[in-house]
């Protein structure tokens, strides 16, 4: 009799260990799912465009990049944590993941937007007349997407004399570190190359 206690107390403490790393692996994975993106369109390598509906964009993107992206919405100044941020990195899309801007051409504007003076390439960015508002200016949409990103001014600072006056909220920022690296690979290669002429 003794014997079967203390084979089921042996049972008893298996299974109860069991149930607790269970739970464990459960709550690792819920969280990996909540910080991953459900937006198949995204991708910082992809360079085809994107052309879906409206309706389509609503069901993947959060609702206040939908409201600045797809319905042209602004946010409210000085709300956008990238707005005085000089971290040393690249921003994307936030909707589809087009690289936009490099920190280094980010300037303090003082406008109440995270500002600018020159895109990554000729490809990121759509420029479009927009006379509403009853005023005369230059909208920016993403080159890959057409998200609604702001508008540029001719009143920036050399060597291009523009501002970008973007949107926070449609902007995804991606800290150096990998980007960089490659950068310095792609430079020295370069320098090989130029040897070897
Ligand atoms: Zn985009």
């Amino acid at each position: 009799m003794k014997r079967i206690i203390q084979i089921l107390f042996l049972l008893l403490l298996t299974v109860s260990f069991q149930q607790c790393s269970y739970s464990q692996s459960n709550t690792t994975k819920k969280e990996n799912m909540d910080t991953s993106k459900k937006n198949p369109v995204y991708s910082r390598t992809d360079s085809s465009k994107v052309n879906i509906t409206d309706e389509e964009w609503r069901k993947i993107l959060p609702a206040d990049v939908y409201s600045i992206a797809r319905e042209k919405g602004t946010e409210r100044p000085w709300t956008s944590k990238f707005e005085d941020s000089k971290e040393v990195g690249t921003y994307y899309c936030a909707a589809c993941g087009n690289p936009l801007f490099k920190s280094d051409t980010k300037f303090e504007s003082g406008c109440g937007w995270p500002s600018f003076y020159q895109p990554i390439s000729k490809s990121s960015i759509i420029y479009l007349p927009d006379n509403s508002h009853g005023m005369q200016r230059t909208e920016v949409e993403c080159g890959r997407c057409k998200a609604h990103l702001g508008h540029v001014f001719e009143d920036g600072p050399p060597p291009t004399g523009l501002r970008y006056c973007i949107n926070g909220v449609v902007l995804d920022f991606e800290k150096a570190k990998a980007a960089e690296k490659k950068y310095n690979e792609g430079s020295e290669q370069s320098k090989e190359a130029k040897k070897g002429e």
